[in-house]
C-alpha cells in the first residue's frame, strides 16, 4: 500500500509535471517553427519592391498570373520532380490527412503550375502559354543564414516552344528581376544536361568515372550513385568537387539536337550581351530539366557566394504528369536571397507615398463627422493621415507636424455644424474656413494636381500618378 506521503508527493509531481508541459507549450506557441519566420512591417518595403518589379517584368513580357495551393497530393511531387532527388527524399512536409489523403506542402512551384496547365486545358492556348507565380514555398532543409524551411520564391514558366530564343528570354527575365531590384553585380551560370536520349550514354559514361572514385567520394554521394548520379557533380563537398572536376562533361555529350540547342541559347545570350558563364557541374537538384540549366548568382567578391534563383527547360514534365508532350521552360528566384543581397549593395527598398493631409476633429459631433471625411478625401484618392483616438487639438497637431505634413483640416463643433472645416497651411500658417462640398477640389489644387497620387485597388493609377520609386 502507498503511504498518503507518497502519495502527495507524486500528486505534487504530476502537478509539477502537468504545469511544465503547460510552460513548454506557451513558450512554444511565442515563436514561430525552426526556419520559419514573421515578415515584419518594417522589412516590408523590400518585399514590396520585389512584389512590385517582378510582377510588373511578368505582366511587361505576356507572363499571366496564376495562385495555387501550396497543398497538393505527394505523387504530383515525387512523379514530377523524382524520387531519388533531394527534395523528395528528405526536404518535403509530407503528412495524412484526416480523410487519409497523402499530401506535401509544395516543395516548389513548377510541378503545381503544370498540374493546372493540364487540369485546365491550357495547352488550347495559343503558344507559348507564359505563367507567373508566386509565394511560399516549404523544404525540411538544416536552417542557416540564407535557408529557411519556409522561404518564398517568384516563379515563371513558359509553356509551348522548343526553341533555344524562350531560353535566352527567360533567362533575360531573370536576369532583369534582379537588375531591377538594383542588384548589377550578378553571373549567370548555363550548362546543358541533354535530354533522356543522350543523357542515358552520359549517365553511364559518368558512373563508369565515378565507380573508379567511389572511395573518394562523400557517404550522400555514394548513394546518389544508384539514383542521381549527376547530382554528384554539384555536391558541395570539397572532397566530391576534386572528382567532379575530371568527370566526364555533359556538353561534350549532347546528341546533335541538343548540341544546337545549346548552342543555339548561346548565340542568343551573346547577342544580348549577357554576362553568362558555362558551368559545366551544373546539374540542379531537380530530375525533370532537359538541356538548359541555368542559375544566378550573387557577385560577392569576398565571402559567401549565393544562388539568387535558377531554372532550364524541362520538355517531359508535362507528359510524365499526364498531359500532352509539351516543350516548357522556366525559372524561380528566392526572395529571401534578394532582399539579402538588395541589403548587402545598399539597393533601394519601395518607398510608401507619404499623406501631405492631416484631419484633426475636437468635440464629439465633428468626431463623428471626420470617419465620413477621411472617406470622402481617400475616395478622391487624397492620402490622409489622422489620430483620431486623441481628444486635444494639440496632441494632434503635434502628430500633424511629426509627419511633415502640407495641410491640417480642422473639424471643430462649429465647422461640423455649418458644413465647413479650417485648412490650415503648415508651412505659412494661414488658415482658411472652406465649404466642406468644395473641399475635395481644393485640396486637389492646393497639392498640384501633380503630385496628388490616386489610388484605385491598392495600385497608383491615373495621369497624376507618380512613377514607382517615390523618391
Ligand atoms: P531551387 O528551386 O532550389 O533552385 O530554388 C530557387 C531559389 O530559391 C534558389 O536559387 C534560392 O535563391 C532560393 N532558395 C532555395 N532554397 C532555399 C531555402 N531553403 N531558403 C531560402 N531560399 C532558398
Amino acid at each position: 500500500m502507498i503511504s498518503k506521503k507518497k502519495k502527495t508527493v507524486k500528486k505534487k509531481s504530476r502537478k509539477f509535471k502537468a504545469g511544465e508541459k503547460i510552460k513548454e507549450q506557451a513558450e512554444l506557441l511565442l515563436q514561430p517553427l525552426r526556419g520559419m519566420k514573421d515578415i515584419l512591417p518594417e522589412e516590408q518595403p523590400y518585399w514590396d519592391q520585389v512584389r512590385r518589379v517582378s510582377e510588373k517584368l511578368a505582366r511587361d513580357y505576356g507572363f499571366a498570373r496564376i495562385d495555387l495551393p501550396l497543398l497538393e497530393y505527394t505523387n504530383l511531387f515525387s512523379r514530377g520532380i523524382g524520387e531519388g532527388t533531394d527534395v523528395i527524399e528528405k526536404e518535403m512536409y509530407s503528412f495524412l490527412t484526416r480523410g487519409g489523403d497523402k499530401v506535401s506542402l509544395r516543395p516548389e512551384m513548377t510541378a503545381g503550375v503544370c498540374r493546372a496547365y493540364i487540369q485546365h486545358g491550357m495547352n488550347i492556348l495559343s503558344k507559348p502559354v507564359k505563367l507567373f507565380s508566386t509565394g511560399p514555398v516549404y523544404r525540411y532543409e538544416r536552417p542557416q543564414e540564407g535557408r529557411y524551411r519556409e522561404h518564398y520564391q517568384v516563379n515563371y514558366d513558359t509553356f509551348g516552344e522548343q526553341d533555344a530564343i524562350l531560353d535566352a528570354q527567360i533567362i533575360q527575365v531573370a536576369l532583369r528581376v534582379v537588375q531591377n531590384l538594383g542588384i548589377k553585380a550578378v553571373q549567370i551560370q548555363v550548362n546543358s544536361i541533354g535530354c533522356p536520349f543522350c543523357r542515358k550514354e552520359y549517365r553511364e559514361l559518368l558512373v563508369n568515372y565515378l565507380e573508379s572514385k567511389k572511395n573518394k567520394l562523400c557517404q550522400d554521394c555514394k548513394k546518389r550513385m544508384e539514383l542521381n548520379p549527376l547530382r554528384i557533380l554539384d555536391c558541395k563537398e570539397d572532397k566530391c568537387s576534386q572528382v567532379a572536376a575530371a568527370a566526364p562533361q555533359s556538353i561534350d555529350h549532347l546528341c546533335e539536337d541538343c548540341r544546337l540547342h545549346f548552342r543555339s541559347l548561346l548565340e542568343y545570350l551573346d547577342e544580348l550581351n549577357l554576362p553568362y558563364m558555362i558551368n559545366p557541374h551544373l546539374v540542379r537538384g531537380l530530375d525533370y530539366y532537359t538541356k538548359t540549366v541555368f542559375e544566378i548568382w550573387s557577385g560577392q567578391e569576398e565571402g559567401r557566394k549565393y544562388s539568387l534563383g535558377g531554372g532550364g527547360r524541362y520538355d517531359g514534365l508535362i507528359k510524365v504528369l499526364g498531359g500532352e508532350d509539351t516543350p516548357a521552360v522556366g525559372f524561380a528566384l528566392g526572395v529571401e536571397r534578394l532582399i539579402g543581397e538588395m541589403k548587402r549593395v545598399q539597393a533601394k527598398a519601395y518607398k510608401y507615398p507619404k499623406p501631405k493631409v492631416f484631419l484633426a476633429q475636437l468635440g464629439d459631433f465633428a468626431k463623428k463627422k471626420s470617419l465620413g471625411l477621411f472617406s470622402e478625401l481617400e475616395k478622391n484618392g487624397i492620402l490622409v493621415a489622422e489620430s483620431f483616438g486623441r481628444g486635444s487639438l494639440k496632441s494632434q497637431l503635434k502628430v500633424a507636424d511629426r509627419l511633415g505634413v502640407e495641410i491640417t483640416l480642422i473639424l471643430g463643433q462649429k465647422e461640423a455644424l455649418d458644413q465647413t472645416v479650417i485648412v490650415k497651411n503648415m508651412k505659412t500658417g494661414v488658415q482658411e474656413i472652406v465649404s466642406a462640398d468644395k473641399l475635395v477640389d481644393l485640396i486637389k489644387k492646393k497639392l498640384k494636381t501633380s503630385s496628388v497620387i490616386v489610388y484605385h485597388n491598392g495600385e497608383e493609377n491615373g495621369n497624376n500618378s507618380k512613377s514607382l520609386n517615390q523618391d
